[in-house]
This record gives structure tokens, sequence and C-alpha cells, in this order.
């Protein structure tokens, strides 16, 4: 009985853990790993965790489940009837309506090998784009944020610049709860060395802010207007880099003339943080040695959240503050390989190691690769659009991957209308949850967590091994095989003809070849023996890459880095008189995502065991709210009933509410995306799960 090295599968930390089973009772055991870099032992009570969620398998999918019609209950079939109806409900639709009429939607939990091979599936021998990813909820504003501005979608930074660096700038995150082994970090950092600032911008005074040397808590969606003052407040008392600015970015001239359109008085009433707050942090950051901000949903999810990357970006362009030990912006990633899904192309607004779907001769070197005449030159259906094209008829299949889009999704009875709608959805994951049993046609059980081995990347570009422990339960099998048998039945068996996660893995990581994102020197074998490095990393001398641009050379064109003007303006929902309050949703510290691992776990339901609506005692006051009332909160396209809790912590005017409740927890009860629009940023399409309008009434019984 050894320990084997393997990684938290639940955010983009991606701490190292250690697992063994005892052949003998079947126990699983698990702890931190002391070598890994970014989580050096450490784990968060879900982390610590992750074993008594593989052993608890009374939910698991262990047969695949078929029904003939709509009406018709779900049955036990072989993988045989499976696939084979699989293969010919897709080859029905591709012939009748074309390859667009089908697609497919992942998640960032799943490992690089099955995002390759299903990328590859659904780009090269379907011919559609039409492959996205609840990553698209959580990334994708970043995505466009550093590729606009360093041309390249790569993270500067490493957790390792934490202890390099003495000013953090945190906004719209809370690591505390949701990357706390990050967040022990520079807790632990800040402790050692007091003269550390730690600046969190929220309107919630969340854990993450009982550290901060400053709290600036923002009024919803004005995040631009406190960074284009900060960035005003920077260039007026002369903390830019001048010489950076010339010799290595382009748009500075520009971003000056915006950001002086307003006074700093402007500034602070549209943001609703004092002056003296923004003209504290502008200086902090601009005499810092180590400038580091961090991001993550806030920001990201918003209709307008590429301008809140590049608008915050700026300050780092501004002050020269990148490319240094210490210094860079760095988005914090939700899910544990997030990043892995994008280096392989896991978008349908990207091709396969970061190529663009827009350029020919990017089209037809993954093509080439792939041994086939073209790939698709538009892009495909983002995750909203997906449902757009469901409801409107246009799309007429669609495979969920190891995600849970009826309880994820914004606007969630709309999400459940366009799934009752679709000719044939399919479901593959491991467990139970509300997307596979009210709306599948048909259900495939996978292998989980620990029961396959493969390769994720981290938040700091970490690429790591997932080992297999254990086998999976009955005849569940691990996502890549289930993959590989349907492009078998497709009549692709030459193309997909693979036996292993490690022979994928070769595959892909020739593909990244000369590229910014090159893993050539990589293989399974190598990560087994000496842990996870950090990419790029082109041959199997090198040492990994801590910090990219070292040489202020950028991954633009004319490797300068792009700076831009943003207007600052939130076209979000509006309030009135009807829904006076924002509702911005999120995650508490002991669940993950839709609750369909964490809720297994009754340690983890002790934290917080009910969903809730925090609200500020002022405006409980005017709607007649107690402390612990059951309420309902209404917007304009569903309701809730949860009890609410009062509390100072939150800005007057904002209500919050945990994303994870959803259909099979509470029924619909508690589910935080009846309430959320399906607006999305134009780019980036990442939905806007940050500014809701809603109002709130104590329930009475009738
Ligand atoms: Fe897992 Fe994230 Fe916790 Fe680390 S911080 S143990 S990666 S959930």
């Amino acid at each position: 009985m050894t320990f084997l090295r393997s990684t938290c599968s639940y955010c983009g930390v991606g701490c190292g853990v250690l697992i063994k089973k005892n052949p003998y009772t079947g126990e699983i055991h698990l702890k931190g790993d002391e070598s890994h870099p970014a989580s050096r032992g450490k784990l968060c009570s879900k982390g610590m965790n992750l074993h008594h969620v593989a052993m608890e398998t009374s939910d698991r999918l262990t047969v695949p489940r078929m029904r003939v019609n709509r009406q018709a209950p779900l049955q036990e079939v072989s993988w045989e009837t499976a696939l084979s109806r699989a293969a010919a409900v897709f080859k029905g639709l591709i012939d009748k309506f074309g390859p667009d009429s089908v697609g497919f939607y992942l998640s960032g939990q799943l490992l690089t090998e099955e995002y390759y091979i299903i990328n590859k599936l659904t780009k090269g021998f379907i011919g559609t784009n039409n492959i996205d990813t609840n990553s698209r909820l959580c990334m994708s504003s970043a995505v466009v944020g550093y590729k606009k501005s360093l041309g390249e979608d790569a993270v500067p930074v490493s957790y390792d610049d934490i202890e390099l660096a003495d000013c953090f700038f945190i906004a719209g995150a809370n690591p505390a709860w949701c990357h706390p082994i990050l967040f022990r970090r520079i807790e632990a950092h800040k402790l050692a060395n007091p003269d550390v600032k730690i600046i969190v911008v929220d309107p919630r005074h969340t854990q993450s802010a009982s550290i901060a040397d400053l709290h600036l808590p923002i009024i919803p969606g004005t995040d631009i207007y406190l960074f284009n003052a900060i960035a005003r407040v920077l260039i007026e008392q002369g903390k830019m880099d001048a010489a950076f600015i010339a010799e290595h970015t382009n748009g500075f001239e520009h971003v000056q003339a915006k950001v002086f359109e307003l006074t700093l008085a402007e500034y602070a009433e549209k943001c609703g943080v004092p002056a003296a707050d923004i003209v504290q942090a502008a200086l902090w950051i601009g005499d810092a040695k180590g400038f580091i901000s961090m991001w993550t949903m806030g920001l990201n999810q918003s209709v307008v959240g590429v301008n809140k990357n590049l608008a915050l970006i700026n300050l780092s362009l501004i002050t020269g503050k990148i490319g240094r030990p210490g210094n860079g912006p760095f988005s914090l990633t939700g899910q544990p390989n997030a990043m892995g899904g994008r280096e392989v192309g896991g978008l349908s607004t990207m091709l396969a190691v970061h190529k663009e779907i827009n350029n020919p001769v990017h089209r037809q070197e993954i093509a080439d690769f792939w041994g086939v005449p073209s790939v698709p030159d538009r892009p495909g259906l983002s995750a909203m659009e997906m449902i757009d094209a469901l409801e409107a008829g246009r799309m007429k299949a669609i495979w969920i991957i190891c995600t849970n889009p009826v309880d994820s999704m914004p606007n969630a009875r709309r999400v459940e209308a366009a799934l009752r709608k679709a000719n044939f959805v399919i479901v593959q994951d491991i467990s139970k949850n509300a997307s596979s049993l009210d709306f599948a046609d048909l259900i495939l059980p996978a292998a989980g967590y620990m029961e396959k081995s493969g390769t994720m990347t981290n938040a700091d570009r970490r690429v790591s091994l997932v080992q297999k422990i254990t086998d999976a339960p009955g005849q569940a099998l691990a996502d890549a095989e289930i993959i590989w048998r349907f492009a078998a039945k497709m009549g692709w068996q030459k193309s997909f003809n693979y036996s292993s996660y490690g022979q994928i893995f070769d595959e892909y990581k020739m593909q990244t070849k000369g590229t910014n994102i090159d893993v050539s020197g990589l293989s399974h074998a190598y990560l087994k023996a000496n842990g996870s490095v950090q990419w790029p990393f082109a041959s199997a001398d090198s040492k990994g890459t801590p910090r990219l641009f070292t040489d202020h050379r950028f991954y633009t064109p004319d490797a300068r880095a792009n700076m831009f003007a943003v207007a600052p303006d939130n076209a979000s929902e509006n309030t009135d008189t009807d829904f006076p309050l924002v509702l911005t949703t999120g995650r508490i510290r002991d669940q993950w995502h839709t609750m369909t691992r964490t809720g297994k776990v009754s340690k983890l339901n002790k934290h917080i065991p009910e969903p809730f609506v925090e609200i500020h005692p002022n405006d409980a006051e005017r709607f007649g709210i107690i402390n612990g009332d059951l309420v309902d909160v209404r917007g304009r396209r569903g309701d809730v009933r949860v009890r609410a809790k009062l509390t100072e912590t939150i800005r007057e005017g904002v209500v919050f509410l945990p994303m994870h409740w959803g259909r099979i927890m509470q029924r619909d009860a508690g589910r935080a995306n009846n309430l959320t629009h399906d607006l999305i940023d134009p780019t980036s399409k990442q939905p806007d799960f940050k500014f809701s309008a809603v109002n709130v009434h104590k329930y009475v019984p009738k």
C-alpha cells in the first residue's frame, strides 16, 4: 500500500494530494502532498474530504439507461445498445439538418485528454464547432482579456510570486472560501510581513476582506469606474513606468484620455467608494515592489466582463508591474481544469492549442494534424447560444458531459424548457443530477475522480497527473473511452484507436510543439515520476516556466502589450421600483457547484446546511423582514423561498444567494438561477450571475 501522487479535483489552485487504497478493506486514505509547489501539503475542507465522495457510491450511475421516447420510462440497456442509439441519432440528425444541429456541453472538471478527444471528434470529424463548456460561465472573460492585452490566454505569474509581492488587489473574488489554500499563503505572507498591503474589492465584507488593509465595498457593476479612477490617480501622481509604457505597450494615450474624462469625486460617487480610499489603493499599487491583482467571477461573470478584465490589466501595464518577480495580473480559475480544457480547444470560439478559427492557416494546421480535409471556419455556439438554439429548434441534440446545466446555467427555467424541446439529450456523468433525471433520453455512466488517470492544468499553468486508485462501479466507463467507442460506432475507429489516456496525451502534446503552450517534453510517465510542471515545457530537460514575459516581449504580433481605454458603463439588467435590489450569487466555503459531490459528505453539509439570502438590516427593515424569516426572493423570471440572513457585511441595496442549491437538493426552492438573467458579454459570451434585479418579501403561509 503506497501513496500515489494526485491532484485535488475541485478549484483551480490544484493542490497536491497523496492517496492510497487498502486492498483488503477498500478504504481510501488521503493527505496533502508536502512536495506540491502550490499547496505545500495543505488541503482545505473540500480537498480533505475528496475520498469520502469517492467512497460514497449509493447514487452512482452504474448502467446505461435509455428511453424510447419522452413519455417512456428510462430503462437499463447495454453499452452496445446505448452507443448504437447515440450514433444512429447523431448520424440521422447530421444527415438531415447538418453538423451544426448537434453539440457537446462539457465541464472544467473533465481531464485534458477527455477534452482533447471530444474536441477532435466534434471539430475534426462531426464537422461543427458546437462544443462548449461550463468554463464559459467561469473564465471566458479573462481568456479574452489576456488574449487582447497580452496576446495569449496565459496567466503570467505563479503561486510562488505570492511571497514576493507586497501589494495584493483582490477584486470580485473571495479566495478565503473559494480558493482557501491560495488564501492561506497570502495570509501567512501578510502575517510574516505586516507591511504587505491587501486591498479587497467586493460589495460584501467577505472573509477575504477580514485580512484586508482596505476593503472597497463597491456598488455592484461599477468595477471599471474604480479601476479607471485608480489609473487616473496613478498617472496624476506620477506612479506610472514611463519607460516600460514607451518601449513595451500600445494604447496608453487612449487610456490616459479616457480615465481623465471624470473627476475623482465623480468616480467616487459612481462606484460608491470614498475618494480617499481610491487614492490610498492607487498609492499602495504604485509604490509596491510587487503588485499582484487577483480576480475571478465578480469580474468575469458580467455583461462587461471583458472590459473589467482590460481595465484591471491596465493597472499592471501602466505601472510596468508585470514580467518581474512578484508582479502581474493573476486570474483565479474556478474549476480544476478550465485551463487544460482551453489548451486543447474545448470552447466553441477557439481551436486546439489556442489557434484561431478565423485564421485559415491555423485551421489547416489543425485539420492536417488530425488527418481530415478541414475544420469548420465559423465559431460554434457558446453555452447560452446552445440554449437559444435548442429553444429555436436550430440545434436538435445535445450531449452533456460532467455538468448539471439545469441548476448551474442562468435563467434555469428557460434552460429546462430548452432541454424539453430538444429532440435528443444525452447526459454522461458519474451520478444522478437534475439534468439527467428529468431531461435525458440517454444516460451514460462515467468513471469519476480516482477511477481514471489523466492530466489537469491549474490556474498557474501547472500540469499535473490525476491518478487512478480504484475501479469505477458497475459498468461505468472513463469519459474518453465512452467517446472513442462512440467514434467507432460513427465509423471513425481508425482515428480514435486509443486504449489509454497516456496515448491521447502523447498525441495532443505533439500538437502543441512550437506553440506558446508547448508541452511536448511531457508524458504521463514523466509527471508520475517527477510531479507537476508549468508550461511551456518543450523538452524533458526543461524546468518548466514559472513566469512569462520576463523579457517584456508579449505574445502580440508586435510583441507589445495592449492597453485599452474602456467605457465604464454596465449594461446589465435594470433595477426599478418593482425589483429594487441587486442580486449577486456565489459560493460558500464547503460546497462545490450544484453539490453533486460535496452534498454527499455530511461533514461538509454541516457548515451551512440550507440555502439563505443575505440582506442588509436597513433593506430588511424596509421589507418588514427579521433575521431567520422565510422569505420569497422574486425576480422577472422566477422566485426562490429561503431564510433571510440579516448582515451588515453586505452593501445596502444588494442581496446574496449561494449558487449551490438546485432542483434535486430542494426541488428548485433555493435555486439561485431561477432569478438570474441570461444576458452575456458580447465578446466573451460569458453570462452575468452578479447583477439581477429582485425584491424580497416575507413568506406568509395562506
Ligand atoms: Fe482542492 Fe482548491 Fe481546496 Fe486546494 S484549495 S484542496 S484545490 S478545493
